[in-house]
């Protein structure tokens, strides 16, 4: 490896370094290599395969960012699997001859989320149960299938399971998954380029279209609009539309009321939290697959540890698999704790405002200095009553000390928030179902 290469590299480190904090930088960037540098392809050495995995879900972008800071870099990053084990090199290789394959014909699927890999308890069998009938028979039985449910529940992997299973079962038909943020972007580069006949080719002449994160289509008119016109198009033909949310089409905001009817037109499922036994069965079925050596105190810690998230259950899963490999210690319970502890909250942490307000805004997509800030906006007034309404319930804080902190209220406004709060939640279940979940997330 050329001198200049090296140095870039090690300015990407310090980069990274800054950015991720000294724990997850020395986990998981300190091992990484540079394996080679050119114009358009940097390829960087992981020591096993939980790193490639763990990298490219949270930490691609910050390293295209440091690469293009240090050395105006724009091209691809890809990772080499120093791993010396055989097996896997060889099913990553299929899975990624798969997704070349795929892509090559504008199929954009993840390979990994099938139907197979897909583990199906009570909070999922019934979108589960609706996803196959609409692989097995698109277009005919639920049209639209709208699947809804909070993050990391496995709406994503559901939708790619169906484009994976008619891919391989239905010769044929044309399959488009698309995220609605890029649909988005392709329909504002359409009209600036005046191509918007060829996007209407594109998405009208297809037989399934899988259309991720809906609900990022609220408050945008035009796309809302080329949506509904995709929608009509594909309906009429009886061409099946399949799309997920993190909520039901009647709380979708700023959408017209002509695509929240035609998004329910079919079939709603939903995905709840997984129940307990759910997530062992996931924790063991993905250490099965990784070949983790998962002890069962440890996997049944986990499973009660993490409240609803799968991804974070996976997330975890692989962090502790990383650890393992690199230091050759087998997976433990005090191992875990440690390497955990940013993740997994301990059993006597004390609950305070701020992580109220941590958890409520990362509930609402917002940033704790909305909750904490004087701004009065429409968009902060519920997050901000709920967060007050919470640290009544699960604090000793007197009505002013809250107050205090969300903004500098006084009593008589949290007073308001929390009936408010309390109002709304005798009236709308699944608000109050959000709420109940959110006091369990923060409750030791
Ligand atoms: P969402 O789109 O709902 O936010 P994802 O579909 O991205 O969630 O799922 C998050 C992670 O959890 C993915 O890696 C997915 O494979 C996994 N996952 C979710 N549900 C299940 C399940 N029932 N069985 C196996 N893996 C699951
Ligand atoms: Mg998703």
């Amino acid at each position: 490896m050329l001198k200049k290469s090296q140095q870039l590299w090690e300015k990407v480190l310090l980069i990274l370094e800054e950015k991720v904090g000294k724990s997850s930088y020395e986990l998981w960037f300190k091992p990484l290599k540079l394996f080679d540098f050119k114009e358009d392809l940097i390829v960087l050495e992981v020591p096993n395969r939980f790193f490639k995995e763990w990298i490219e879900e949270n930490y691609m972008s910050y390293l295209l960012e440091a690469f293009s800071e240090v050395a105006s870099f724009s091209g691809q990053l890809k990772f080499k699997i120093a791993d010396k084990d055989k097996e896997f090199k060889k099913e990553f290789t299929q899975l990624e001859n798969r997704t070349k394959k795929l892509a090559s014909k504008g199929i954009f699927l993840n390979p990994r989320y099938t139907f197979e890999s897909f583990v199906v308890g009570p909070s999922n069998q019934f979108a589960n149960a609706a996803a196959r009938t609409v692989a097995e028979q698109p277009g005919s039985v639920y049209n639209p299938l709208f699947i809804y449910g909070g993050v990391g529940l496995g709406k994503t992997h559901l939708i790619n399971a169906i484009g994976n299973y008619i891919v391989d079962n239905i010769s044929g038909l044309s399959v488009l998954y698309v995220p609605i943020e890029q649909f988005t972007n392709e329909v504002v580069s359409a009209i600036r380029h005046q191509k918007m006949a060829e996007l209407k080719d594109k998405y009208r002449n297809i037989d399934v279209l899988l259309v991720d994160d809906i609900q990022f289509i609220s408050g945008k008119a035009v796309v809302q609009e080329e949506l509904f016109h995709t929608f009509n198009s594909l309906y009429e033909k009886q061409k099946q539309i399949v799309m997920a949310s993190d909520r039901p089409p009647k709380e979708i905001q700023d959408i017209p009321d002509r695509l929240k009817t035609r998004f329910g037109m079919g079939l709603i499922a939903d995905i709840q939290p997984p129940e307990y036994e759910t997530k062992l069965a996931i924790l063991n079925k993905k250490a099965e697959k990784e070949k983790i050596k998962l002890p069962e105190d440890v996997c049944q810690w986990l499973a009660k540890k993490i409240k609803s998230n799968i991804r974070e259950l996976e997330g975890c899963l692989i962090k502790l698999a990383a650890h393992s490999s690199l230091t050759g210690t087998p997976i433990t319970i005090e191992m875990a704790r440690v390497v955990l502890r940013d993740v997994i909250s301990d059993e006597d942490r004390p609950v305070t405002p701020e992580l109220i307000q941590k958890t409520v805004a990362e509930a609402f997509g917002l940033k704790v200095q909305d909750l904490r800030l004087k701004r009065r906006t429409k968009e902060v007034a519920i997050p901000r009553q709920v967060g007050m309404y919470i640290t009544r319930e699960l604090t000793q804080l007197s009505l002013s000390d809250i107050g205090k902190h969300f903004g500098g209220k006084d009593h008589s406004t949290v007073i308001y928030a929390c009936k408010q709060v309390e109002e709304r939640m005798s009236k709308d279940e699944n608000f109050k179902n959000q709420i109940k979940s959110l006091i369990e997330k923060i409750k030791p």
